[in-house]
This record gives C-alpha cells, structure tokens and sequence, in this order.
C-alpha cells in the first residue's frame, strides 16, 4: 500500500486551507524526504494568502522549515558543508532548488534567479512529488537544493526563520557591505529588523538606530543589539531624518535597510544616509511598491540604491552558524510566539496576520 502524507493546501486566496492527503513519493537519486518537525509562517506567506502576491495554486505554502530526515535517495552522503547525513538527522535547507547550469548559476553568481528555478511554498503541488511545502507533514527535497544539518543546540522554532527571513537578512548585509564601526538605520521592528539589529551587533557596528510606530516592538529590538530606537508615530520626515542626524554627528547613516514592506519609508531612508550612503531595499516585494525620490540626489551625495531577493546558500549556513554562536546572547527563541497544528493552520495564519506574535509555528 502506498504510504500517504498529510498537507494544508491552499486553493484560493483568503480562503481557508484545506487538508489534503497526497502518496509519498518514491525518492529518486540525489533526492531526500523529510518529516517535516516546524514550519514558521512567513510575512509572504500571507502576501500570498491574502493575494497580495500571485501564486500557482493548489499550494502547499510555508517555506521556513525544520525537518528530520526519513529517506536518502542514491548518492545523498553529505550536507553542503560536507557533514555526512543519515536518516534521522535534522535539516534546513535553502528556499530554492537551482540548476547549477544555467547563465545565472554558473556565470552571475545568482543562484536565486536560476532559469530552471523552484521554490518551496511558492509552486504548485498539484502533481507529483506534491510535498514542495511547509505546511504538511513531509516534504520532498530535490537534488539542486542546498541542504544543511543542523546543530544539536538550537532548537526548530529558533532556526526555523533561518531559511528566510534570517539568510535574507544576512545577504542583504553582505550586498550592502556592512562593516564594523558603522552607523546603520533599520527602518521596520519586525522579524527581520530584529535579526538585522542583532547582525549589525554581532558585526561590530556602533549606531545602531530602529524605526517602527509600535512601541513594545522598538523595546523587544532593544534585546536583539539595538542602540537607538525612534518611535515614528505622527513624526514628520524631515523631524525623523533630523533625529538620525543628531544621532550620528549630524552626518546621517553609513548603511541603511528597509525591512517595513513600506516604499514610502524608501525615501526617507535615503535622506538619513550620510554623503557617500548606502541603501538597501529588502522589504517592499511586491509589484507596484513605488516610490518617488530626486535623482540628483543619489549623484551629488554619492548615494548607492541596491536590492535584494532571497540569498544564496553561503547566506543560509552564515545564519545557521551564527544562530549558533549567538543564541545565548539574543532572545531569538521569543520571536516565535504561537504554536499550531496542522488541523489549526487557518487560525495560525490569522494570528501571523494579526501582528500578535512575531512568528507563528507550524507543528504538523
Ligand atoms: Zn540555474
Ligand atoms: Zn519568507
């Protein structure tokens, strides 16, 4: 008899996901099944969800997952890092399966915009292997993935925002080029803005300065490294650029980030930079996130604009490793505040929607 699984499938936007049961697939060479352990739900999830953001459907959505290993395909002997797998261990893995082949993998370095790309929770699981998300009991690991075993210390609701928002995070530090002693701006208290705080401490930076409008937030981010915070509740602009400014010697910051979802912050970050600046936009993805700003500006103050989609899979064991060397430091383990089970995964995304809690977790 063959051996079947059970997933939350969504099959339309902002209805409720249903539970569907789907056979196990064969594990085919250089493939690995996983029982899924923890799944968190992340804010494109509900992008998604909401309809915010276009997808294929039926989908299995959840893309920040914790699993243990059931079955190795032929040939699957190590993790990225070269670490021996065996049935049993507990694995991340990146959020995309690339090629390795095509002009982007082999010759530009973004492995994220492969040609041949596919991404866990984002495509549809209407066919065979079906299990491509996190929001079921098992999931299907394809060869062009990037797989890492995880250490014994960090538990799944610690490590499980790794796979996305954390290595996000971390590549888009590393495109920036943030570097000790610098003054840096997180516009955005949310999961993403409390990493980038705690990278920017890790690293050595010394300002370092977060905006959000909600005040239990900007005291939570305080924890995760933050030196400054500014409530921007009723601020105007030139009030919060203003405030930065008299924060650092009157310059302005040397990197700023926005981790909001919000584009109209993208210009008022841009006017917190110092001369020579640079800005990093992570937050706004989705279609129609526009923003106006004067483009002399960018040229008489040296200004640079960069963004970042995803990562790469050095970015994810860099998250990895450094969960590791610092979760005793950084409260990483409270961002996960609620916990569901499959059969609760409607209320698990309206709790994720309501803001209530950091990070929803998703225990089949
Ligand atoms: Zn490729
Ligand atoms: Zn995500």
């Amino acid at each position: 008899m063959v051996k079947t699984g059970r997933a939350a499938v969504m099959t339309e936007a902002r209805k409720p996901l249903e539970i569907r049961e789907y056979p196990l697939p064969r594990v085919d060479k250089g493939c690995i099944l996983v029982k899924i352990t923890c799944c968190t739900i992340c804010g494109s999830d509900l992008h998604t969800w909401t309809g915010r953001r276009k997808s294929p459907t039926p989908i299995i959505l959840g893309h920040e997952i914790i699993g243990k290993i059931v079955e190795l395909g032929e040939g699957v002997a190590l993790d990225s890092g070269n670490r021996p797998l065996k049935v049993g261990d507990r694995i991340t893995w990146t959020i995309m399966d690339n090629c390795g082949k095509c002009y982007y993998c082999r010759e530009k370095g973004l492995m994220m915009k492969c040609t041949s790309l596919k991404k866990y929770g984002h495509d549809s699981c209407a066919e065979a292997p079906h299990f491509v998300g996190g929001f079921a009991e098992y999931c299907y690991i394809t060869p062009g993935t990037c797989v890492i075993k995880l250490p014994d210390e960090l538990t799944d609701e610690e490590v499980a925002p790794a796979n996305c928002a954390l290595a996000t995070v971390v590549a888009a530090w590393d495109a920036i080029g943030l570097q000790p002693f610098d003054n840096v701006l997180i516009q955005g208290a949310g999961a993403l803005g409390f990493y980038a705080a705690a990278l920017a401490r890790h690293c050595g930076c010394e300002r370092i300065i977060v905006t959000d409008i909600i005040e239990s937030r900007l005291e939570f981010v305080r924890r995760f490294g933050a030196t400054d915070t500014i409530n921007t509740k009723g601020m105007k602009d030139e009030e919060i650029v203003g405030a930065v400014k008299g924060l650092t010697g009157g310059f302005g910051v040397d990197c700023a980030i926005e981790l909001a979802g919000l584009p109209a912050l993208i210009p008022l970050g841009l006017r917190c930079l110092r001369t020579g600046g640079r800005y990093m936009e992570t937050g706004s993805a989705w279609a129609g996130a526009n923003f106006t700003f004067d483009a002399s500006e960018l040229i008489f103050r040296c200004l640079t604009l960069k963004g970042v989609h995803n990562y790469d899979t050095k970015h994810l064991q860099q998250a990895v490793d450094f969960l590791r060397m610092t979760h005793d430091r950084f409260p990483f383990r409270e961002l996960v505040g609620e916990e569901v089970n499959l059969d609760r995964i409607n209320e698990g995304l309206r709790i994720a929607e309501s803001g209530k809690t950091i990070r929803v977790a998703v225990k089949p």
